[in-house]
């Protein structure tokens, strides 16, 4: 029986990473995202096709030393693929920042087990033969990797919990845990886990050097939940791709160890595209991302999405009727999207809602803002769905100059990406980029209270004089419009 030979494996991991690097162009616009898509799951269907029938090979190689366990191997991709897709078919769209981090966790815990059988059994991965001490670059490959798998596992682990919100634990809670001297405790912790690791690389002797190799292991999973537990919920998301970035350089090691090409490429464009996206986010926040790390504005009042009760100041409240009577009215109307409008699947209907008002002459725009809902690119996503044109969706930076001329803004479960709160230096979102709704003749906001959003802040945009609140579910408010319109 012939095997698959180590040029034809090169050739299809090639290929494999072209997939990979093109889906992450495609997935850089809405137009483009299905075919990125597409290149994406042919990339890792090509991959993992490839490394079944390589391991195939090696098992038939090594059948006289007992084999791989190439059942094991089908087992684990039968069982965890099947979670996986269980896992995505389920899953609300405003809860894919948990998964995300929920499949970090194990992208860092799978780096930890195979840095844990290379050093145990290095011979089976062709690393040395038996009997040979691993070289020391390949030990501090396999300490670096272990390393940022076991801070990315329980990091995302706290990640998950947080952003949740369902667990009493409190380390899974979303306000910050804090106590003194705790980044010094962190350096201590990240100066032990560095020493450590020198002594498991120069350790002498074919035998590996368990003893700091397993505490500096134990270590590196006590300081990613120390890491990550001073920092709020508000600032979860960023943490969630930063902790993304980690599991693709914690997979690019581990790739070094196994001189595995395919695990390098694709761990660096995780990588690396994990760390721009961090970078996009603070910047759409105005947030420094070192600012993020070390914890600070997730604060209390920001923690776990919000919803404090606000001060009790008058506002104008009007119908679903008298907000469709005003903007069939309008020449131009700019909706703004937000959580809310995720929350309530209220898409399809609004969809429907700009179908009639454009059908009656008035020009309509979306207006999308970085930051809104809770991952980057939500909106953009959730308009997508309901198959809303292209042509008619602006990003903030397109839209903003536009407000001021624009004759009503209705904006959708949206609260802190149109909070003017944000102009004031005091203000805990200060120099936040904000879309500029404030500035229209007329605003309509749909909500189901006076609640505050993510940032936990009240909005002076709701106490305008040209503001004109419309209180209920934002599905059931558009549907009403949708017949108010007719
Ligand atoms: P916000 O969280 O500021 O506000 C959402 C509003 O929607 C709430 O005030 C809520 O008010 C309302 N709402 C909730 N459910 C419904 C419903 N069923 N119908 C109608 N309204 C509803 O959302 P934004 O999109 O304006 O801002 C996003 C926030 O998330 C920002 O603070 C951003 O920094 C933060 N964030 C976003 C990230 C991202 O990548 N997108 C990453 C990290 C943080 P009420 O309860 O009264 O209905």
């Amino acid at each position: 029986m012939s095997y698959i030979s180590m040029n034809l494996v090169t050739m299809f991991y090639l290929i494999a990473s072209v997939c990979f690097i093109q889906a992450l162009k495609g997935l850089s616009s809405p137009a483009t995202a299905r075919t990125g898509n597409a290149f994406g799951m042919s990339g890792m269907a090509i991959a993992t096709i490839t490394t079944v029938a390589l391991i195939f090979k090696l098992q038939a190689q090594a059948a006289s030393t007992g084999g791989l366990g190439f059942g094991l191997v089908l087992l684990g991709v039968v069982v965890g693929g099947g979670i996986g897709a269980f896992a995505a078919k389920k899953v609300e769209m405003t809860k894919m920042p948990e998964l995300v981090a929920a499949m970090h966790s194990l992208i860092g815990l799978a780096a930890v087990c195979i840095a844990v059988a290379v050093v145990a059994e290095p011979w089976v991965f062709q690393i040395t033969t038996q009997g040979v001490a691993l070289p020391f670059g390949n030990r501090l490959e396999l300490f670096i990797g272990t390393f940022v798998g076991a801070v990315t596992f329980s990091g995302s682990v706290i990640a998950f919990g947080k952003l949740s919100g369902k667990y009493k634990f409190r380390l899974f809670q979303g306000a910050p845990v804090s106590f003194a001297g705790q980044h010094m405790l962190n350096l201590g912790i990240a100066i032990a886990i560095i020493a450590l690791g020198l002594v498991f690389c120069f350790a002498p002797g074919v035998e590996p050097a368990w003893t700091p190799f397993i505490i500096m292991a134990a270590l590196a999973f006590v300081l990613g939940v120390l890491i990550i537990i001073p920092i709020g919920g508000a600032d979860m998301p960023v943490v969630v791709s930063m902790l993304n970035s980690y599991s693709g350089w914690a997979a690019a090691g581990i790739g070094f160890s196994l001189n595995n090409s395919m695990l390098i490429i694709a761990g660096s464009l995780v990588g690396s595209s994990g760390a721009i996206l961090s970078y996009i986010m603070c910047k759409a926040m105005n947030r420094s991302f070192f600012n993020v790390i070390l914890g600070g504005f997730g604060g209390d009042a920001a923690a776990a999405g919000g919803g404090a009760a606000q001060e009790q100041r008058p506002v104008k409240s009007g119908s679903a009727d008298d907000a469709a009577f005003i903007m069939s009215n309008a020449e131009t109307v700019i909706i703004v999207p937000g959580y809310g409008l995720a929350v309530a699947r209220a898409q399809h209907s609004l969809k429907e809602l700009v179908e009639k008002l454009t059908h009656k002459g008035v020009i309509v725009k979306y207006a999308i803002h970085p930051v809104a809902g809770r991952m980057p690119g939500h909106m953009n996503v959730l308009l997508a769905e309901a198959e809303v044109p292209y042509d008619q969706v602006f990003e903030m930076e397109d839209i903003n100059g536009e407000f001021g001329q624009t004759d009503v803004v209705l904006v959708l479960g949206a609260n802190d990406v149109v909070n003017p709160a944000a102009k004031d230096p005091k203000s805990p979102i200060a120099g936040m980029p904000i879309l500029e709704a404030y500035k229209a003749k007329s605003i309509i906001v749909n909500k189901r209270s006076m609640a505050s959003g993510y940032a936990g802040l009240d909005n002076d945009l709701f106490y305008q004089a040209n503001t004109m609140m419309v209180f209920g579910d934002a599905k059931k408010v558009i549907e009403a419009m949708v017949k108010a319109v007719d």
